[in-house]
């Protein structure tokens, strides 16, 4: 009788208990499935490779990437993908307009582990044209009172809305002019000069935040003082790059803003700098001429 009774109110207090979801109907959404078969691609491109224990070894060695990347959330800028770069290439902190605040714990703890514990050799801030966060910085702000997320984004984007507003350079003064007496300014043309001047001031900006920052500098004064003899503090020189991606062409140019160890020689990056003429990537070779034009015109008609 005592068994019934204990189990009748083990099954009361089961069934009170039960977390909601477990009795929402469920089903798997669709589009998650193309994921589950990218995995499944990603894995068997590389049991296929020449290098199948490739993911078992850098697991059993831990990771030793060489450049620590700091880009924008936008989903149309992943470093790897951009750098044809594979796995354990690259230390990265991704946010909104590849900021870094000091007094950001996120941008911050991957900026020390990347110095005092991996020991990358070159920090590589990346924006890019197009940036909705630096967009967002151009644009009127909301008007209060402030949802919790426009708060969130307002805050986060407030440097960047600091530059724009006292930059002296010439593209961004003359687009904070036009936009003198509009009530609302909305977001600027990708293409528009003021725009992309500010995306570039807003990287070289993160790139001085970086090198001002205490855990550089306090690397820096090591290296000054001890050279590269302690191995367990000091891992060797470290150079912060600015970066901007073209995200419309793919391409990656230098701010020409690279900085390293005081009276040590910079090493820069090969990319061209800004304002220099696109270089045109050769598409491979396939038949004539004319029957190119053909399957050009071809494409194009298929595009419409
Ligand atoms: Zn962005």
């Amino acid at each position: 009788m005592v068994a019934i009774r204990s189990f009748v109110l083990l099954a009361v207090l089961t069934t009170g208990l039960a977390h909601p979801l477990t009795e929402a109907k469920r089903r798997t959404a669709p589009e998650l499935e193309a994921l589950l078969r990218g995995n499944q691609k990603f894995r068997s491109r590389i049991a296929v490779s020449g290098k199948p224990d490739f993911l078992h070894d850098l697991a059993a060695h831990g990771q030793h990437p060489p450049f620590m990347f700091l880009g924008c959330s936008d989903s149309r800028v992943d470093e790897d993908s951009i750098f044809s770069t594979s796995l354990g290439t690259m230390f990265t902190e991704r946010n909104i307009a590849n900021q870094f605040h000091h007094e950001d714990a996120n941008t911050h703890s991957v900026l020390s582990y990347a110095v005092a514990k991996l020991g990358v050799k070159h920090i590589l801030v990346t924006g890019h044209y197009g940036c909705g966060g630096v967009a967002a910085a151009i644009e009127t702000p909301p008007k209060p009172p402030l949802s919790g997320a426009d708060e969130a984004i307002q805050k986060w984007i407030a440097p960047i809305r600091e530059i724009f507003q006292t930059s002296t350079r010439k593209e961004i003064v003359e687009l904070r002019e036009r936009n003198k007496g509009h009530d609302e300014v909305h977001e600027p043309k990708a293409d528009d000069p003021g725009f992309r001047a500010l995306v570039e001031e807003n990287v070289k900006a993160s790139v001085q935040e970086i090198v001002n920052d205490g855990i550089i500098g306090d690397y820096f004064k090591l290296l000054e003082k001890e050279g590269h003899n302690n191995r367990t503090a000091i891992h060797g020189d470290i150079f912060v790059h600015g970066l901007v991606y073209d995200i419309d062409n793919g391409e990656v140019r230098d701010l020409k803003v690279s900085v390293g160890p005081p009276g040590k020689e910079v090493l820069t990056t090969p990319f061209p700098p800004v304002g220099t003429k696109t270089q045109a990537i050769q598409a491979p070779k396939r038949g004539s001429r004319s029957s190119k034009k053909k399957s050009s015109a071809h494409s194009r008609k298929a595009e419409h």
